[in-house]
Parts: structure tokens; sequence; C-alpha cells
């Protein structure tokens, strides 16, 4: 007869999945980003057991267009940091499908160069259902690879838009890629990217266009009005395809880092990221309870009272505040 110790792939045993996690096991992590990812009922619990390995890791952003050479570039830096003996977590996030279908095959791709390394550990995210979306999973994930020993997060996110600018600028340091003759640099500043940017990477620099596209990013840095205190983004030039400018990558970033350290926005930062974490969570329960709260004070009724005249919205709003006042936590 088989043992019915229950595998680590479906277990909810917490305690036991942050030990393995501890000590490396990766089915532990994976187990735990799943627990994350689907917002199980555990994940208070898991963010709890979790919480004291906060801050140990590097984080990096990753972000940029589709095709643009991210992956390539990921693969290359966990190389070169693998070189210099770090253990390396990787979390490619894709914030617009709820299925992780694409990202699968992507980490088949990945998964090649490294999938012998056990100081490497790779993973696709989506949404799915979480409840607080990828604001407040990307970090929990994050977390759970700091608790495995990661010494290094990149955290890679699909396209520009302002969803994955969010995820990338959750990092200590947020990469951006371009690439020539993809119309990046105009995209990159409708998307507000040139405020969370603190490294460009102009990647595909083998390819006609490259110089121009260098250019124009230095171009839109040097006109907005910055703070001399302030981080200056650095325009590097790459092709990851051969691995050409991934050193230049890492100096940046250790650049970026030391800065960060010196003028304390490390912390800045970290406390920013925090609150953006504790801000989704809530908000994400009260919007959960909104619509469902005790007769009278529910937003629908509360929306029809209005339409009707019969109340205004400042009077249906404190309403709604009081009735929320009393409403524990859905997580
Ligand atoms: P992602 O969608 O941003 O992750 O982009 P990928 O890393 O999958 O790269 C997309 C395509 O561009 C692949 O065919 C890569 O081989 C290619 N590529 C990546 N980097 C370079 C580069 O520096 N130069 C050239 N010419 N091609 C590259």
């Amino acid at each position: 007869m088989s043992t019915a110790i229950p595998s680590l792939r479906r277990s909810r045993d917490v305690a036991l999945l942050v030990a393995k996690a501890r000590e490396g096991d990766p089915r532990a992590v994976a187990r735990l980003i799943t627990l994350v990812e689907e917002n199980d009922d555990s994940l208070p619990e898991v963010a709890a057991a979790l919480a004291p390995y906060a801050g140990q890791a590097q984080i990096i952003g990753l972000t940029g267009s589709p095709g643009v050479g991210k992956s390539t570039t990921t693969n290359e830096l966990v190389r070169a940091l693998r070189s210099a003996g770090r253990r390396v977590g990787v979390l490619a996030v894709d914030p617009s499908s709820p299925f992780t279908g694409g990202a699968i095959l992507g980490d088949r791709v990945r998964m090649q160069d490294h999938a012998t390394d056990s100081g490497v550990y790779i993973r696709s995210m989506s949404s799915r259902g979480h409840l607080g979306g990828l604001a407040a999973a990307t970090p929990q994930a994050v977390r759970v690879l700091e608790g495995a020993g990661c010494e290094v997060v990149l955290v890679e996110t699909v396209g520009v838009g302002q969803a994955e600018v969010e995820i990338a600028s959750l990092a200590d340091t947020t990469l951006v890629l371009l690439a020539p003759g993809m119309g990046d640099a105009i995209q990159a500043v409708k998307a507000g990217i040139l405020e969370v940017a603190d490294i460009f990477v102009v990647n595909k620099a083998d390819r006609d266009g490259a110089d121009a596209t260098y250019h124009d990013i230095q171009g839109m840095i040097g006109l907005g009005d910055r703070d001399p205190a302030q981080w200056r983004p650095l325009v590097l030039r790459a092709v990851a395809v051969k691995g050409e400018g991934i050193e230049s990558v890492l100096a940046a970033i250790d650049k970026h880092r030391k800065w960060l350290i010196d003028s304390d926005g490390l912390l800045v930062r970290r406390q920013a990221r925090a609150a953006a974490e504790i801000e989704a969570i809530a908000f994400a329960s009260i919007r959960d309870q909104i619509g469902s709260l005790r007769s009278g004070t529910g937003l629908a009724e509360l929306a029809e009272r209005v339409a009707a005249g019969e109340t205004d919205p400042y009077a249906a709003a404190e309403t709604l505040l009081r009735a929320l006042g009393r409403l524990t936590p859905t997580f």
C-alpha cells in the first residue's frame, strides 16, 4: 500500500511547502506560486510565512513589446548572473491573458539553457482569478522566490501598456527594451514608460535603425524637466541574440542599485511597492463586497436612489463608506 502523503504539487500544507521551498525544492516553489496565482484561501497564511524573507532579493523588472527580445535578454542575463554564482528566479508575467498557454511554451524555450541548473527557477504567471490582480500577485510570487533563496529575481512582463509598466515598476530597477523600427520610442512615452524606466536597452542593435532609436530615446529623456537629484535613465545598446551588451546591462543595473542605496531610494521603492500591494488587496476585497452589502447600503441600491433623485451621491457615498467600515476581509 502506498503511504498517504499528499503530493507537494497539490499540498496546502503551508508550513511544509515553505520549509521545502527554503530548501530550494522546485516543486514546493511551483506549488506556492500556484497558490498565489489562484488566490487560494491559504494565501494570507502563505504571505505570513514568507514575510521574514521579504526584501532579500534584488528585483529587476524587464518590459517591452512582444518580439523585442525580452526572453533572449532574460536568458542571457540569467546566464551571466549564474556564472557570477548568483541564484536567480525569473517570473514571466502576462497581464493581458487569463491563461498561461502561450507563456508555458515560452518557458520551454527559456528553460532549455537552464533546465538542469538548480540555481535557477523560471516560472510564468497569469492573473487567473487573483483577487487583487497581478499588482497583488506578482510581489507575493517574488516573495516565494526570495524565500527559496533567489538572490536576484527578474520579473519579465509582456507588452508596453500601463499594466505592464505598473508591474515592471514593482522592481528595484526597471529595464525597458526597445528595438529599431517598432515605433517603440513614441509608444514608450505614451505609456508613461519614461517615468518608470531606469534603464533603456535598445536591443537588436545589429539592425538598421538602432542608432535612430537610441538617439530618439536619448532625446526624449533630455526633454523632460528632471530634478538633478533624480536618476537619469541610462540608454544602452545590445544584441541579445549574440550575448553582446549583456555585461553592460548588468553593469548599469549595478550602477542603479548603488545609486538607490546611496540615495535611500531602495527603501522608498520598497515601501511604495508594499503600499501598492496593500492597496490592491484591500481594494479588491472592498470591490468584492460592495455589491452585496446589507440591504439599503449596496452600491446598486444606492445608485438606483441617486438616479431617482431620492438621495445625492455624497450622502450615498457616506452610507456606503459607513457600511464598508463594518466589513470583514474576504481573503
Ligand atoms: P520577446 O517576445 O520580447 O521575448 O522576444 P524574443 O526574445 O522571443 O525574441 C524575438 C525574436 O528576435 C527571436 O527570433 C530572437 O532570436 C530575435 N532576437 C532577439 N535578440 C536579437 C538581436 O539582438 N538581434 C536580432 N537580429 N534578433 C534578435
